[in-house]
Order: C-alpha cells, then sequence, then structure tokens
C-alpha cells in the first residue's frame, strides 16, 4: 500500500475548503480535510510544498508513523497550519486503511461505544422572542440539546446571529468589524435563558458560547448568573492561552464549562484537563492533527472525567465532519458533537454516507470514513477570500472574536 500521489484541492462550494487526496499504487484513495477557516491557503500551501513530496513511496499503512514523522520531522512543532495539514494527511490514511480492509473507520477504533452521536444545533435570534422561535424551530426537527445566542441591543452586529437559521460565520470579500459591549451582553444572556427555560421546561440541553469575549472574573459572573438555568455548558468563556485563568472562573461557578475549538494539541489543553478546569473538549479532528492526535486527547480526558464536544461548523468539511463521528460513535467519554449542516452545493461536492435523525448522527457503515469528493463538480467552484469577522470595544480598542 504504497502511496502513489498525493494532491490538494481546494474549492468553495458555499465556503472554502481545502482537501487532500492521497492514492495508492493499488488503486486506493483516501480523503483528509485541512480547512483551517480564513487561513485556508497557507496550509494548501504547507502540504503541497512540504509535505506531499515526503509522503510519495511512503507505506500508507504506518499511520502513526507517518504522524510522527511529520510532527518530529519538522523540527517546528505545533501550531494550526502544521497541525491542520498532519491532520489531513492523518485523516486521509485512516479513510485508506478503512477502505482497504472494508470496514467504516468507528471498527478500526474500537467499534461503536454507542448507538449514535446526539449533536446540538445552533438556534439565534435578533430579539429574545426570535430566539424562542428558533429554539422552537430547533426542537422540531428533532434536535434535543440546542445552543442559544441572542443579539445584544445596541450592538450592530453579534457573532453567531444568523439571518436565517443556516448560516455562515466566514464573510467573502472585505473584512467585517463588529463592536463589542460586554455590560450590554451580561445584561441580556441570564434573561435570555430564564425566558428559554419557562418556555421549553427543564428537558431540552441548552447551550451558549461566549466566544472568548470575557474576562475570568467577568466569565465567571456569567457562569454563576446562569447556573438556575442548568446550561449543558458555557462554552470558551475566556481565552485559554492562559490555561489557569479557568481556575478563577472554577472557583466560583458548577456552571460546567467547554473550551477548545482554537487549540491544535493535547499541550493546549493539558492542565485544563489534568486539573479538572473544564467539563469538555471542543479540540477538532481537522484542527487537532487528526483522529490519532484526537484520540490521545480524549484518552487523557477520560482519566479525568472530561468529555469530549468537537467543534463542528460549517468551517468542517463533510470529509472533517464524517471523521469526527467515527471518533464520536467510537471514544467512551463522548460528550456531544456540534452539527451546522453544510450548504446543497456542499454537500453536492461532498457525497457522504453519514446521516442526521432526532437529533442524532451516525457516520454509516461505508468502508472508510464515507465520504467522496466529486472533483470534476468541485473545480466549478474556485476559491474565494473569506475572512471571519473581527471585534473592537465601542472606543475601537480590539477586542476577541
Ligand atoms: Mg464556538
Amino acid at each position: 500500500m504504497k502511496i502513489a500521489n498525493a494532491r490538494v484541492i481546494v474549492c468553495s462550494p458555499g465556503r472554502n475548503f481545502v482537501t487532500l487526496k492521497l492514492e495508492t499504487a493499488d488503486g486506493l484513495y483516501g480523503l483528509g480535510d485541512a480547512t483551517l477557516n480564513g487561513r485556508e491557503l497557507a496550509v494548501a500551501s504547507y502540504l503541497t510544498e512540504h509535505v506531499v513530496p515526503l509522503l510519495i513511496g511512503r507505506d500508507a499503512r504506518r499511520i502513526e508513523d507517518i504522524w510522527q514523522f511529520f510532527y518530529k520531522g519538522a523540527y517546528w512543532r505545533r501550531g494550526p497550519v502544521t497541525m491542520s495539514a498532519i491532520a489531513a494527511v492523518d485523516t486521509a490514511l485512516w479513510d485508506l486503511k478503512g477502505k482497504a480492509l472494508n470496514v467504516p473507520v468507528y471498527q478500526l477504533l474500537g467499534g461503536a461505544s454507542r448507538e449514535a452521536v446526539r449533536v446540538y444545533g445552533h438556534a439565534s435570534g435578533e430579539s429574545i422572542e426570535d430566539t424562542l422561535a428558533a429554539v422552537g424551530r430547533y426542537r422540531d426537527r428533532g434536535y434535543t440539546a440546542i445552543r442559544a445566542q441572542c443579539a445584544v441591543p445596541g450592538m450592530a452586529k453579534t457573532y453567531g446571529i444568523g439571518r436565517t437559521d443556516a448560516y455562515e460565520p466566514a464573510e467573502r470579500g472585505a473584512l467585517v468589524e463588529s463592536v463589542w459591549d460586554t455590560s450590554r451582553y451580561l445584561a441580556i444572556v441570564p434573561v435570555l435563558f430564564e425566558r428559554l427555560r419557562r418556555e421549553f421546561g427543564p428537558d431540552v440541553q441548552l447551550l451558549h458560547d461566549v466566544h472568548h469575549r470575557l474576562t475570568p472574573i467577568e466569565a465567571a459572573r456569567l457562569g454563576h448568573a446562569l447556573e438556575p438555568y442548568h446550561l449543558f455548558w458555557m462554552e470558551d468563556p475566556t481565552p485559554a492561552e492562559n490555561q489557569e485563568s479557568f481556575r478563577l472562573i472554577r472557583q466560583h461557578t458548577s456552571t460546567p464549562l467547554a473550551v477548545g475549538e482554537v487549540f491544535n494539541s493535547i499541550h493546549d489543553c493539558r492542565l485544563l484537563i489534568q486539573e479538572q478546569l473544564i467539563d469538555y473538549i471542543r479540540t477538532t479532528v481537522v484542527h487537532a492533527g487528526g483522529i490519532s492526535h484526537l484520540r490521545k486527547i480524549a484518552s487523557l480526558a477520560e482519566l479525568h472525567s472530561v468529555r469530549t464536544g468537537s467543534h463542528g461548523a460549517t468551517d468542517l468539511s463533510p470529509v472533517c465532519m464524517a471523521a469526527a463521528l467515527h471518533f464520536d460513535l467510537s471514544v467512551h467519554n463522548f460528550g456531544i458533537q456540534e452539527y451546522m449542516p453544510h450548504s446543497t452545493d456542499t454537500d453536492r461536492v461532498f457525497p457522504h454516507a453519514y446521516t442526521f435523525a432526532e437529533g442524532m448522527m451516525h457516520p454509516g457503515d461505508a468502508p472508510g470514513l464515507g465520504v467522496d469528493i466529486d472533483e470534476s463538480l468541485a473545480v466549478t467552484f474556485p476559491y474565494e477570500r473569506a475572512y471571519l469577522p473581527v471585534a473592537r470595544l465601542t472606543d475601537g480598542t480590539m477586542h476577541d472574536w
């Protein structure tokens, strides 16, 4: 099973995706997602210029050795560009191994630990009433866990608020700047969740994403204020470059904490996990070194009663979504999976075996990951530069987005 060819495919069926396709001398191929939202071409270049030439001729069966070769062998370790590139190679190799052995990837990972994977959807609105209506729509579609975000009065644009239920956070063309006001945000969020609990009762799981906007003590105050409404989690309450800042939040609130969608290695969350400063680790297949490395993070987390809750917005291609579902189905300490359905064009470019029903997903039983790429259709959607927005405080100071 020697790797005979490797190619990077960049396309934009509604948003940009970077896909690695590995082909073996015996005619099999495997796919890996390498999409890094807003910095897509950096990973495409890293793969094409530096990784692909070193892949040709390698034995595709040696997944762990190839992972270590690209991690230790680069000398320059970690970082989102490097780890997304390694993730793409790793994911494609798991896909290849599954196809070679004619089994779905989750069977190679120890088999299913559950019947299906619970996912949560994104409900949002320009007002509390709109958000209540959006949560109702998600519940009607079968979701049992729903993230709720509400526009902040007086702020022109709030993160996570879509014009429709199917929104795309990255914007094509000019970079968008939004304004952030912490006081107004902290005033409205507890009101929103008080209404949501009153309207929908105790059974629906409610989640909220703070998107790294608060200081640790502000996050502690919000977590404490939300305790009566029993959130499933409060996500990204504060930036986590300093993992120790979560100690302060933890001292003040029993609201469960989730963080990690921007992490790219186990070293970004080691302290958070070992000291049980969080409840859910949100690292993803594509940004945290692939299935192989994510399993190591999950194993460390399992020792410390931390569960997985992987990032799953539309910046994951269907290749990563499939890989995530094989991982989710197999690890014992799975918690929940984020899910934003892709556009129709994306689903046409990436036909897939995974399914959604009643708030649950399953990767399917096709050999490998169960996802393909229609290359002739992909070329009809060329790359378009797009950025996530940025945020400034009302006085113009740059803030976390
Ligand atoms: Mg998030």
